[in-house]
């Protein structure tokens, strides 16, 4: 099939609506990735796709081509976790190790921070020599040995790479179909057997509504399953950050003392033994409740956060006092109340701000840098007590006023939201 003809083709079927066969969505990612099929017909092809939108099978074809792009790992004993990206989400850091501690190896390979959404291979790499590029054997043999490898993702699913970028200067990022083949891709790719997805929904979140979050979520399990990996959904609050730390070395430090076993906010603490006791599930591993608790109770969990630490070159005693800004401000209430929300994608921007993370690619991010919210929503709030710390020296009086426009106090009590808004297993597809 000759590339520009089968693209061309393509445009003008989906342009009304009609449907792309297997073999034309292969044929299209191949010559994309292969520099024959050209930005300004893929671009055209997605447009129509992101206005006409796809069906299953389409969908389904377009995550396989894009898998097969280019290399594939196989871990069919590991779990794995994909968060749709939140703030101050530390859930990779805090669940993956009790998983592992409890027997479930985990095999991961994560992504960089971009806007407002942290990366967890920015947040690993705060850790003092800890290096998250390893080659194929050395991941594997990791995982075989520590039963915790956490690297950058590399060259796998490299259509989607390329196919992302177009999106991201096109205005065709936010379509369902693109989402989840995009996402599914590199997820198969890695090669995981058994899989939990967090789709996180609310402010700092892509999904705005617990419904657009269901559907993704459903595509995420779907698709999923028919590529071979076990795999259930969370979806989960994003209208407030995660915890109390958004920025690389503060996340690190705030997982650690949960892993210690030191008191962090409900939020976090329940949303990742949530998390672990779902992988736990997904193995079909007995008792999954007692097993983390446990794993929390003993310590294991958190030596095995240091194993793995270790094994990747970082210097696991540093742990405890994690080098973070030492520039910090305090951001007081401006009255007195109750919060009724510290919107997610102001404090992201405000820590973004501060440096801890990109606002385009390849700015260079300063890894203690990033805010705490000392206050979540339902707290009692004093004018004048602090509500916020900001670590970092750039930009200060612009993220404090980031912080402030995103505390909203209410005069009355305000109850404490669920953390935890949906839960979705390859069953519910049925429904
Ligand atoms: N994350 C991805 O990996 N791809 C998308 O398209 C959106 C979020």
């Amino acid at each position: 099939m000759r590339f520009g003809n089968a693209a061309l083709d393509a445009i003008e079927t989906k342009k009304f609506g009609g449907e792309l066969s297997e073999e034309v969505i292969s044929a299209i990612v191949a010559g994309y990735t292969e520099g024959e099929v050209p930005d300004y017909q893929m671009a055209s092809l997605l447009m129509a796709i992101f206005i006409r939108g796809m069906g299953y099978e389409e969908t389904l074809a377009l995550t396989r081509a894009m898998a097969d792009s280019g290399e594939r790992y196989s871990f069919p004993e590991c779990v794995d976790k994909h968060s749709t990206g939140g703030v101050g989400d530390k859930i990779s850091l805090t669940a993956l190790p009790v998983a592992a501690a409890c027997g479930a190896p985990v095999a991961k390979l994560s992504g960089r921070g971009l806007g407002t959404t942290g990366g967890t291979v920015d947040k690993l790499e705060s850790i003092p020599g800890l290096s998250v590029e390893l080659t194929r054997q050395r991941f594997e043999r990791q995982v075989d040995e520590v039963g915790l490898a956490i690297a950058e993702a590399g060259d796998l699913a490299p259509a989607d790479k390329e196919i992302y970028a177009l999106r991201d200067t096109t205005g065709t990022v936010d379509s369902l179909p693109l989402i989840g083949s995009s996402i599914v891709s590199k997820k198969a790719a890695t090669g995981a057997g058994h899989l939990l997805y967090d789709v996180k929904r609310g402010s700092g979140a892509f999904m705005k509504t617990v419904e657009d979050a269901r559907e993704l979520a459903r595509l995420l399990v779907r698709l999923s399953e028919d590529l071979g990996i076990k795999s259930s959904a969370l979806i989960t609050e994003m209208d407030n950050p995660l915890g109390s730390a958004v920025g690389n070395a503060l996340e690190v430090r705030e997982s650690v003392h949960f892993l210690a076993g030191g008191e962090v906010p409900e939020d976090l603490a329940h949303e990742a033994r949530y998390v672990a006791i779902r992988l736990l599930e997904l193995k079909g591993i007995p008792d999954p409740g007692s097993r983390v608790e446990d794993a929390l109770s003993s310590g294991a969990a958190h030596e095995k956060f240091k194993e793995f630490v270790r094994t990747q070159g970082g210097d696991a005693d540093a742990l405890d006092e994690l080098p973070v800004s030492s520039e910090v401000h305090e951001v007081p209430a401006p009255s007195d109340g109750y919060v009724a929300r510290f919107g997610a994608l102001g404090v992201a921007r405000a820590a973004l701000a501060l440096g801890a993370g990109r606002e385009k690619k390849g700015d260079e991010v300063d890894p203690g840098a990033g805010v705490e919210v000392l206050l979540k929503r339902g707290d009692k709030v004093e004018e004048g007590g602090p509500v916020a710390r900001l670590y970092g020296g750039r930009n200060v009086a612009r993220a404090e006023t980031l912080v402030r426009e995103a505390l909203e106090i209410s005069p009355e009590p305000v109850k404490a939201a669920p953390g935890i808004l949906d839960s979705l297993k390859p069953e519910a597809l049925d429904d």
